[in-house]
C-alpha cells in the first residue's frame, strides 16, 4: 500500500520559455518552447528547449487556502 497524503500545496508549472537568445546582439528571439518538460539529473533543465526552469514563465495555480503574505505596494 502507498501512503497517500492530500497534497494541498501550490501547484507551479511552469509555461512558454521566454529566455532571449538574440539578447547579446541587442534583439529579441525566444526560442518557441511552450511548456516545460523536466529534464535533466534535477529536472531543472527543458528537455523540449534545453533552456533552465528559470526561464520559463512560472504559473502558480490558485488553492483552496489563499494566503496573505504582505505585499509592498
Ligand atoms: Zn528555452
Amino acid at each position: 500500500m502507498a501512503a497517500r497524503s492530500k497534497d494541498a500545496k501550490k501547484v507551479v508549472q511552469y509555461r512558454e520559455c521566454q529566455r532571449n537568445h538574440a539578447a547579446s546582439i541587442g534583439g529579441h528571439a525566444v526560442d518557441g518552447c511552450r511548456e516545460f518538460m523536466a529534464s535533466g539529473a534535477e529536472g531543472t533543465a527543458c528537455a523540449a528547449c534545453g533552456c533552465h526552469r528559470s526561464f520559463h514563465r512560472r504559473e502558480v495555480e490558485a488553492g483552496e487556502d489563499r494566503d496573505c503574505s504582505s505585499t509592498s505596494g
